[in-house]
């Protein structure tokens, strides 16, 4: 097959067009050859032009401000004599880089693996079916549907086209949509082919179907695409807070370092050189080396936990603001409720029908009644249910093997129109054979109607039109009833309106529907302007859309969370608030506005307006934008829903802008930064309890390092207030043990705590609130800090006094000086232990949530004694680091040591919970 160009292509007959192509647009491909095309042309995939330089990565993590300090202090320490400090020291620099690499190396496996569980879908004809394939498998050949708010797949001619509307701005840079339609016309510029669409753009409106000349790098999207510049990738403000920190933190351990020199120089006397390895310890234990990956790791681990509860993030710094968000603007339909439209009443002026039986949509399944319901023979009722037929975009697809039932693509709304037609008995292919659709006007949230022309023989094209009522009464002049069409008087409009009303109270939602025949006005030609015009009302479909179950604990946790719900949607005022009230998102006292009132607030009022208890309703996507503005004026962090076309840009403006996975379009999913792979409400809010908890454990990784630097720098500190008196109870190499080794692993088990329970009974963490807090730094530095501190030099005090302290003095070389020291790292070691177990909760009891609940800071733990053990034991290492055994006395010492750390602090816990429920009493 030789593909022919864009522009060739465009001027080809169809039958030129199928031959070139080896396909037919009436049955598209068979399966085997569009396998064999897949073959040869291989994936419809864009390849990025980023080709990120590894080398580069990898080698970034030895450069950092932290790392080149070591880097210089390792080579002064060698130059200075001690050779295996300076080994060391650089060791543990490059230990430290390579680890660093290895978890940036993981989160971003962690984030590739997320963009692959959302796979796009297009729908395309083969084996003269219709059937939903991933964009991925999309061949050259292949006839492919789409539709407002999808994206073009590839390069493909349009073949019939309704209203489509493109917008090309990712390749021309032109935000207008351009139309496209099915006939060739060639303007200015090389995208300027009418019946030509582009892979890489969108579809804003209508509906066409193409036949695709090019996927993958063959598009002209695949040309430019390595020319693409890379996208710059935003810092959030947690990494600016950590870079910040991470920076600050080393200048103060210079300082500290300097400070440190200078008394050995003065109280001590020591010689420069060694009084420069002095200090240099206490830089190394205050560099919080490991920082930043570590925290990137904890959020790409959010991402996964976040994935798993069915919300998927695109960045990592959504997992931040997730945790912050303090409103969420919520669509209704689907999101809150079940999005199972059931049609159980259809309203005509002369009479009511309840519709019976249990058919129902979901997932895609439809459950046809045995025997299908026989609504009475009733013309009104036939006319509407011919609408419902016919005005409808869904596809029955029965599986070749009969065995599964059949499903449905397309709406939910649109699937209970299809199903009580089908109960009804109306049979689609025969009504298509008799009045085929010859041209549509496609549905849009906007206008909220939808209108379809069906083509009669010997007689008038007709006009079916359904939607909202409110935007339908306006374009109806008669009634159809009882068989005869009359003017549409005032009774008649207050009639409809009170059963539209009644149903809407119960929370049911109804559609309307209109038809006319086409007269001579409409010359054949077709537009919204005037078709839409002069209609006849025929009635109403009703259709139940329940709450999802979980809705109800979903919002409660959301209400203890402070976390305000506001109610956004296209459906009417009365069935919004219904449903609202009964969900628990508001009182019966709240206001709802409608989108028409909107447009008469002023910013001021709008602004005031959200603060309190509202619903918006009958709104249109545009309408969203301004309330998600409003709400962030008043400075709410705001997560908002969308999921069609138009919502893109509420999407972009929200903090958090979230799509629907299954109902969105690729739109939406483009423009949003978290896509709900169930489309729920309920996920929103389990995505933000674990970017709370995410928060939370980066507090409590803090926390914990910054513990033990107190605990490494007092023994320094001991041995400088006593001017060389009491003889250095931690040596150099060993602070470097504890910092860059025992503590690695039981902090990394931090990162993966799970939520604390009550993290959602708490009001959202301010935009403003630093990652260290004042209770963070009294906690570390003071609290747990100076206690560590005092029971590690306690061990080093424990051991000489086991060797005759105070009587003989305290032993400053030789096997008790190494003994005593190692004791010193030990209870460091031992002290950390009740550390990481007390920092995993912040009040709650730890025995609550299981002593051994974390696996990964149990096996850390396992880890550090193990090292402790092998730096004390092996013969070759206890020369480098300046250790000997412990004896069973000490070991008893150390065993005891975190029992009463972690009874003080349950007990500080306890007091907390004690007074938190005072207070709440
Ligand atoms: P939400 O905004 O909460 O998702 P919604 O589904 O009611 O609710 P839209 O999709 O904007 O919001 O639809 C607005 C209104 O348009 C609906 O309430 C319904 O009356 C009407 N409508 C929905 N789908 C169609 C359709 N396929 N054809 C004609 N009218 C429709």
């Amino acid at each position: 097959m030789s593909q022919p160009t864009n522009d060739v292509a465009a001027q080809l007959e169809i039958p030129q067009l199928e031959q070139q192509l080896q396909t037919s647009v009436t049955t598209g491909l068979d399966t085997q050859t569009a396998q064999k095309r897949f073959q040869t042309d291989g994936a419809n995939v864009i390849e990025s032009g980023q080709h990120t330089n590894r080398l580069l990565d990898f080698l970034q993590n030895f450069t950092s401000l932290m790392a080149c300090l070591l880097w210089v202090s390792g080579l002064i320490a060698m130059v200075s004599g001690t050779v295996e400090l300076g080994i060391a020291i650089w060791a543990v620099n490059i230990i430290n880089g390579l680890f660093s690499y290895w978890e940036a190396h993981a989160a971003k496996k962690a984030t590739d693996a997320l963009s692959k569980m959302l796979p796009t879908t297009v729908n395309v004809l083969r084996d003269g079916h219709q059937q939903a394939i991933l964009v991925q498998n999309v061949v050259p050949g292949d006839v492919v549907e789409i539709q407002a708010g999808d994206a073009v797949p590839a390069d493909a001619r349009v073949l019939s086209a309704a209203n489509l509307q493109i917008d090309e701005s990712s390749l021309t840079g032109e935000s207008v949509p351009v139309a496209k339609k099915s006939t060739y016309q060639h303007g200015d510029g090389k995208f300027s082919i009418t019946n030509i669409i582009y892979a890489g753009t969108v579809v804003t409106t209508g509906t066409a179907q193409a036949v695709v000349l090019a996927t993958g790098m063959q598009t002209e999207f695949g040309k430019i695409a390595h020319l693409t510049e890379a996208q710059s990738s935003m810092v959030s403000p947690l990494t600016n807070e950590l870079n910040r920190l991470t920076r600050q933190l080393s200048v103060i351990a210079l300082l500290i370092g300097l400070g440190f020199f200078i008394l050995a120089i003065f109280f001590v006397h020591y010689p420069v050189a060694k009084a420069f390895i002095f200090a240099l310890g206490m830089i190394v234990a205050f560099i919080p080396e490991g920082l930043l990956p570590t925290v990137t790791l904890s959020l790409a681990r959010g991402t996964q936990e976040m994935a798993k509860k069915h919300a998927l993030l695109k960045s990592l710094n959504s997992v931040e603001t997730l945790g912050e968000t303090s409103v969420i603007c919520s669509d209704k339909t689907g999101t809150l409720t079940q999005n199972q439209m059931t049609v159980t009443h259809l309203w005509l002026p002369a009479e009511e029908f309840t519709v019976t039986g249990t058919g129902y949509f979901n997932n895609g399944q439809i459950q046809f009644q045995k025997e299908p319901v026989k609504l009475a023979q009733h013309p009104d009722l036939n006319r509407l249910l011919d609408i419902a037929l016919l005005n409808n975009d869904t596809q029955v697809v029965s599986e070749a093997d009969g065995k599964q039932a059949p499903k449905i693509l397309g709406t939910p709304t649109e699937a209970g129109l299809c199903i009580v037609t089908a109960k009804a008995g109306l049979n689609l292919p025969e009504r298509q054979q008799a009045a085929p659709r010859l041209t549509e006007l496609p549905f849009d949230s906007d206008r909220k109607r939808m209108t379809t022309i069906q083509k009669q023989t010997n007689a008038p094209d007709l006009i079916y039109v359904k939607g909202a009522l409110s935007t339908m009464l306006p374009v109806c002049d008669r009634i159809l009833d009882g068989n005869q069409v009359r003017p549409l008087t005032a009774a008649d409009q207050q009639r409809l309106q009170q059963a539209n009303q009644d149903y809407a109270a119960q929370g049911l939602r109804s559609l309307a529907f209109a038809y006319r025949e086409a007269t001579d006005a409409d010359q054949g030609k077709y537009a919204i302007s005037t078709a839409e015009q002069h209609l006849i009302f025929v009635g109403l479909a009703v259709m139940q859309d329940p709450p999802r179950p979980e809705i109800y604990q979903a919002v409660q946790k959301c209400q203890n969370a402070h976390i305000k719900i506001i109610m956004v949607t296209g459906d009417s005022a009365l069935t919004a608030k219904s449903i609202a009230v009964k969900i628990g998102i508001v009182s019966d006292q709240a206001r709802v506005i409608t989108g028409e009132e909107l447009a008469q607030l002023s910013d001021a009022q709008l602004q005031a307006a959200v603060k309190n208890e509202v619903i918006f309703a009958r709104v249109a996507p545009a309408d969203k934008y301004r309330i998600v503005s409003m709400c962030q004026a008043n400075g709410e962090i705001v997560a908002s829903t969308g999921d069609g076309v138009n919502d893109a840009p509420a999407l972009k403006r929200a903090n958090i802008g979230i799509a629907m996975g299954l109902n969105g379009t690729d739109v939406a999913k483009q423009a949003a930064d978290m896509i709900l792979t169930d489309d729920n409400f309920a996920s929103i809010v389990a995505a933000i309890e674990v970017g709370r908890t995410v928060y939370k454990n980066i507090q409590k990784f803090l926390t914990y390092i910054f513990t033990s630097n107190v605990g490494e720098a007092f023994p320094s500190l001991l041995f400088l207030a006593s001017g060389g008196l009491i003889p250095l109870p931690l040596t150099v190499m060993q602070i470097l043990t504890v910092d860059l080794g025992t503590d690695m692993l039981p902090a990394l088990g931090l990162g993966a705590e799970p939520s604390e329970p009550g993290v959602m009974n708490q009001p959202p963490r301010a935009r403003t609130a630093h990652l260290l807090t004042p209770g963070i730094i009294w906690k570390s530095f003071g609290y747990y800090g100076l206690l560590g501190a005092l029971i590690s030099t306690g061990g080093y005090f424990f051991v000489n006094w086991q060797f005759g302290f105070p009587q003989v003095p305290l032993a400053s070389t030789g096997k008790v000086y190494a003994m005593a020291t190692t004791m010193t790292l030990a209870a460091i070691v031992f002290s950390q232990i009740a550390n990481v177990l007390n920092c995993r909760t912040e009040t709650t009891s730890l025995f609550r949530v299981g002593v051994f609940s974390n696996h990964r800071i149990i096996s850390g733990i396992i880890f550090e004694i193990l090292l402790l053990a092998f730096l004390a034991y092996t013969p070759g290492v206890q020369s480098l680091f300046g250790t000997a055994p412990l004896n069973g006395l000490d070991w008893l010492f150390l065993a005891c040591i975190p029992v009463p750390l972690v009874l003080l602090e349950e007990a500080r816990k306890w007091f907390v919970r004690r007074r938190a429920a005072r207070i709440k009493n």
